[in-house]
């Protein structure tokens, strides 16, 4: 073990070969230090030099491929920027062009006419000829050394590139390192999974990462290096929660009279099969000792907002006192609304603070609060204030959870001193479970997975601008059968006054084709006052005005049953989760509803993914998993902050399946023996230990 420790904690220096001026820059460049360091710098692509293709059996899937042949002729053709030499490459199957728009001058001079080559690089298709551009090319002759087998590509900078400490050197001292390291490397993974998962030895897995003997040692080498990172992973992010839980107790809510009451005399409908199970999970976890701290992921219009009260009324049966966070006013008063009629005929005093609460109805609400008169209290940002303090506060609700920061849920537990209170957690932005496993893995996952019965799917379309006198006929149909319309401008910060441009030219031509005194048109965006919009959102809910012209001040949870018609303009500029967000707005009520994706023609591959993902579905969880798979982990929200950014070699995008493995033999693991005290465990204990260490000693680097 400290053998171990001392070997790979040696400066890089001290590797044969590398000396002092390369380690120097590896340091600086790539922040490795020690051996350890380089041992896990893994390639990020191999080049496969295994074998040579024949330009007739090149296809656009092949990540790349190496191909021998002649150098017949080529060509200088185009202007400053667009120059470039096309050249015509042919091996007796075919012919293919292979194309530099970069270091002319010398090429000209070096290529040789009817030379022999190795051509290596992406080979891309057009009109069915093949081409490459930039490929490396290494004349075939006599001294050539040919490159052989899995080439590791690691990621480099520009100065490394400039000081010639490429690739080939890196693989070079990792070689040399490996050599000398056979005895050091030790299992980090106990016999039993690595049996049960059928995984290669750690050493065997760092050997062929960067020196792989071929597709399927390198498949495996990736597969037990992703299983172990996540496995330790989970390791650490589960025993965390555990250790919240046995270090923070919770109110224990037996008594559901209020529920009882509550389902036999107002419930409007019944509860959806899911919704019945989230409160059983809810239920549970009041019931503990511990507290609760639960993620609830719901598509739109799940119906968590039911869930949330029900479950208000739990702790309120027991004695305490509930509230609700909501990221906005009209969100905050919306659910105030919604709840209002439900807890007086309950006979329960429910509030509401935001931020444009006045000063003599707060006195009044924060003595309500502190006597314990009030019951429940719904508002924004506001409830975080010092000001608002409870006399037992018993549930926290957070809705929208993606604009609440880690921080300001520690302010709520603060709210009451004696037993911090059970939160929920409520999102309506799903994200694939992989994702959720470990961006709140310190929080128990709650899904509601089905649609009150009844509702009909959403009807989505891609419309291009030119057809808008069509769209705009659609929307007149509509409005003929009394529904209401959306109409969405995108409002991106960056270029804020081009984006109140478009939506005031918008809102004119709206107004313009659905004239007064029929159409009444509003417009609702992010500059308005709160009363103002309140005033703009109250109008449309009453039906004064029939078309809401909005930018994604609404993407958030306003609820208008009657509204059928969502139009998003420009919706090339909008996230995949963003335009699914929007689109919930609609599909509220009993009536077909439909959103009308609209776009100019010219459209990147991913903004294509994205629209088509809209038309084909509504599911919001496979909305998730196309968004994850264009965007990557990293972009989502959130993600900075977790940890996640960590993970050297796993992908949360692609490693679900590994993902899952890992997490359930963690637990399993940890359910046995939380602690990891067992002799067994022993390794694994170790190891965790050891990633922690070197964690801190990275930070401190950095700082
Ligand atoms: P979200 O999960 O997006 O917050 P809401 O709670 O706003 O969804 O619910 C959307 C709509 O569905 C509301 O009008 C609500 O009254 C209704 N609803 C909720 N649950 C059910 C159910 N089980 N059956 C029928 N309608 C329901
Ligand atoms: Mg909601």
């Amino acid at each position: 073990m400290t053998e171990q420790k001392s070997f790979f904690d040696t400066k890089i220096e001290y590797l044969k070969g590398l000396g002092p001026q390369r380690a120097e820059l590896l340091n600086t460049e790539l922040s490795i230090f020690t051996y350890g360091d380089l041992i896990q710098y893994y390639p990020f692509r191999y080049d496969d030099r295994t074998r040579f293709y024949t330009i007739n059996e090149l296809d656009e899937s092949l990540p790349s491929a190496q191909i021998r042949g002649r150098l017949r002729d080529w060509v200088v053709e185009g202007e400053g920027s667009k120059k470039r030499i096309i050249a015509n490459f042919t091996d007796g199957t075919g012919t293919m062009q292979l194309v530099w728009f970069q270091g002319l001058t010398w090429l000209e001079k070096s290529l040789r006419p009817n030379g022999e080559y190795v051509a290596y690089g992406k080979p891309q298709g057009f009109n069915g000829r093949y081409s490459i551009v930039h490929p490396e090319l290494d004349p075939v002759g006599p001294a050539m050394e040919l490159e052989t087998g899995m080439q590791p590509v690691y990621n480099l900078t520009d100065k490394l590139r400039k000081r010639k400490l490429d690739s080939k050197v890196i693989s070079r001292a990792v070689r040399s390192l490996l050599e000398s390291s056979w005895q050091h490397i030790h299992e980090t993974l106990p016999a039993e999974l690595i049996e049960k998962y059928r995984l290669i030895s750690k050493a065997e897995a760092l050997w062929n990462i960067h020196i792989p003997q071929n597709q399927a040692w390198l498949k495996q080498a990736m597969r037990r290096l992703k299983f172990e990172e996540l496995f330790y992973n989970q390791l650490r992010l589960i025993s965390n929660k555990l250790l919240q839980k046995e270090e923070f107790p919770g109110a224990i809510f037996k008594n559901t009279s209020l529920l009882k009451h509550f389902y036999e005399h107002l419930l409007p409908f019944p509860l959806t099969g899911a919704q019945q199970r989230v409160l059983r999970e809810i239920y549970t976890d009041c019931n503990t000792g511990k507290q609760m701290n639960r993620l609830l992921q719901g598509d739109v219009g799940s119906g968590k907002t039911i869930v949330a009260f029900i479950s208000m009324l739990l702790a309120i049966a027991n004695g305490a006192q509930a509230c609700m966070m909501a990221p906005t006013e009209i969100l905050a008063d919306q659910h105030y609304n919604g709840l209002k009629d439900f807890a007086e005929a309950m006979g329960l005093k429910i509030g509401i603070l935001t931020g444009s609460t006045n000063k003599k109805k707060r006195v009044v609400l924060h003595e309500e609060l502190q006597s314990g008169k009030m019951h429940i209290l719904i508002g924004t940002h506001a409830l975080l204030e010092d000001a608002v303090q409870f006399r037992n506060l018993g549930l926290c609700i957070i809705d929208e959870q993606h604009r609440f920061g880690v921080a300001q849920r520690a302010k709520m537990w603060a709210k009451n001193p004696v037993v911090p209170p059970h939160i929920l957690v409520m999102t309506a932005t799903p994200i694939p479970r992989t994702l959720a496993m470990t961006l709140y893995g310190n929080l128990d996952l709650s899904i509601i997975d089905e649609l009150p019965a009844g509702r009909k799917p959403i009807k989505t379309v891609h419309k291009y601008d030119k057809h808008r006198a069509e769209v705009f006929g659609f929307m007149r149909t509509e409005l003929e059968k009394g529904r209401q319309v959306y109409v969405v401008y995108p409002l991106i910060e960056e270029s804020e006054k081009l984006d109140y441009k478009d939506l005031m030219d918008g809102f004119e031509s709206i107004q313009r084709a659905f004239p007064r005194p029929k159409y009444e048109v509003g417009m609702l965006h992010g500059k308005m006052l709160p009363y103002e919009k309140d005033d703009e959102m109250q109008r449309f809910l009453k039906r004064e005005t029939q078309i809401l012209v909005a930018t994604t001040v609404i993407e958030v949870g306003v609820n208008v049953p009657n509204a059928s018609v969502m139009v998003i303009e420009s919706a090339e500029r909008f996230g995949l989760s963003q335009l699914h967000q929007l689109r919930g707005r609609v599909g509220r009520g009993a009536d077909q509803s439909y959103c009308i994706l609209m776009t100019g023609y010219k459209l990147s591959t991913d903004t294509r993914t994205r629209l088509e993902t809209m038309v084909r579905t509504n599911n919001g969880f496979e909305i998730a998993d196309v968004d994850l798979q264009l965007r990557g982990p990293g972009d989502l929200t959130g993600t900075a902050q977790s940890g996640i950014m960590d993970l050297m070699i796993a992908d949360l995008a692609k490693d679900g399946a590994v993902l899952t493995a890992a997490r359930e033999s963690a637990q399993q693991i940890l359910d046995l023996d939380p602690h990891l005290v067992l002799p067994q465990h022993t390794p694994i204990r170790n190891h965790l230990d050891r990633l922690k260490n070197r964690k801190d000693n990275n930070w401190s680097r950095i700082s």
